[in-house]
């Protein structure tokens, strides 16, 4: 199979990794790639949001399959443009994507059907939204509509913060991404992240993960984009797993068929746990980052013919997916500023050493100079993932590998997999 994967992160450097060691696998190309996806694959450098590019490039290399990683490329209509040209692409049409690129669609969509999510109401104007707070008690969820970067949610602990936040949004702090808002009720419980494949039909359950949104210590600081995974998550029991798969997945997946818009990829669904009950807090259109890093070190088997069957409707052919039984860690080394203003340049020394076969490193914003130095170029920069037999060791060698690496620049979280880990 010639497969060609789109994107630039970590979560990509991870699935490149695990679609390079399909038997399968005739070609793998990455547009446009870094580079510790480099050491894998060709890489072309063809953005993420040039979707006509793309399908050339596609065309080019006689690919079977395009495999999109981020959101951005799945809103810019890539999932519509290769279906045009007939080249199977595991990655939902724009149509589809609007389970993510809007959460004023999505909470419709998950209240027409019965979805279990925080009740909730969508505004255009500032009166509007202001008066709508009278339904909810504090804490108030208020959420811009479109894509915002992860920054688009403010849980605010009063009606005066709750106002100014309302006030940003409509008043065009997120561009059009803020033309609506959501104000929905606080869900308490711990979230975790699950994820299911889906060819437009049938969805089969793609495991689940734990995420650390804050970007300090003791989930304190601003929210990111993720500093930290593991799986599996406690949180996500067999009979909460269940009753998800039951209540919303499954049910999600047909009703997009039915609204005319089929979903096929990997649905990625935010859940709140409160006593095994899991509610919807919001459904992305493509696989987590990081948690995308620590599915594919459990992954056992081959990725590729499952990425396969979901962009051609036959995953029900497909056995169940099997899981090693060992847990991973990933640990997000990320530049100093991040989020807000991450300093770019630095040099990391020691992330291309040999850490031995249960750690593996992932390049989420790294870029080679013109010397061959390793330098910094995004927030989150590398991921530092491992595996062991149990989540504890697969933290102490994630943590151990993550001192061999010699980046003053950067800094980490020390307590990735804490609730899971608490009391061991
Ligand atoms: P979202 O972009 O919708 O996932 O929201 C970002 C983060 O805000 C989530 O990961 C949650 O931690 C938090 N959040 C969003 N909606 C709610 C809610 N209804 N109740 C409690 N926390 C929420």
């Amino acid at each position: 199979m010639n497969v060609l994967l789109v994107g630039a992160g970590g979560r990509e450097h991870a699935l490149a990794w695990k679609i390079a060691q399909s038997p399968r696998l005739t070609r793998l190309v990455t547009a446009p790639g870094n580079p510790g996806i480099a050491t894998l694959c060709e890489c072309r450098a063809v953005g993420v949001l040039a979707v006509e590019a793309l399908v050339a490039l596609a065309r080019e290399i006689g690919a079977d399959l395009v495999v999109v990683g981020p959101e951005a490329a799945l809103e810019a209509g890539l999932g519509d443009a290769l279906a045009k040209a007939g080249i199977a692409c595991f990655g939902p049409t724009a149509s589809a994507a609007r389970l993510e690129t809007s959460k004023a669609f999505s909470k419709a969509f998950a209240e027409r059907h019965g979805l279990p999510t925080a009740p909730h109401v969508t505004c255009d104007s500032v009166e509007t939204a202001r008066a709508a707070l009278k339904r909810f008690q504090p804490p108030y969820v208020i959420k811009a509509d479109g894509l915002a970067a992860g920054k688009g949610v403010v849980i605010a602990g009063d009606r005066a913060e709750a106002e100014v936040a309302i006030d940003d949004m409509l008043g065009g702090r997120f561009g059009s991404a803020g033309a609506r808002v959501v104000i929905e009720a606080f869900l308490s419980g711990e979230e975790v992240s699950l994820f299911a494949l889906c060819d437009g039909e049938t969805a089969l359950l793609f495991g689940a993960a734990q995420d650390h949104k804050r970007a300090f210590d003791g989930d304190q600081g601003p929210n990111t984009g993720g500093m930290g995974t593991y799986s599996p998550a406690p949180i996500a029991t067999p009979g909460a797993l269940e009753t998800a798969e039951r209540s919303l997945i499954a049910p999600a997946v047909r009703a997009m068929a039915t609204e005319g818009a089929p979903y096929r990829g990997v649905l990625f669904a935010g859940l709140m746990i409160e006593d095994d009950r899991p509610s919807l807090v919001e459904f992305n259109a493509r696989f987590g980052d990081p948690e995308c890093q620590v599915l594919m070190l459990r992954l056992a088997g081959d990725l590729l013919p499952y990425l396969h069957a979901a962009a051609t409707g036959t995953l029900a052919r497909l056995p169940p997916v099997e899981w090693r039984h060992d847990a991973a860690v990933c640990v997000v080394l990320a530049a100093r500023g991040y989020p807000d203003a991450p300093e770019k340049g630095s040099v990391i020394r020691g992330a291309e050493q040999d850490f031995g076969p249960d750690v593996t490193i992932f390049h989420a914003g790294t870029a080679r100079r013109a010397d061959g130095a390793l330098i910094a170029a995004g927030g989150r920069v590398l991921n530092v993932c491992a595996r062991g037999e149990t989540l504890a060791v697969a933290r102490e060698r994630a943590y151990a590998a993550v001192s061999r690496i010699d980046w003053p620049e950067g800094f980490h979280r020390s307590d990735i997999a804490w609730r899971a880990l608490k009391g061991v």
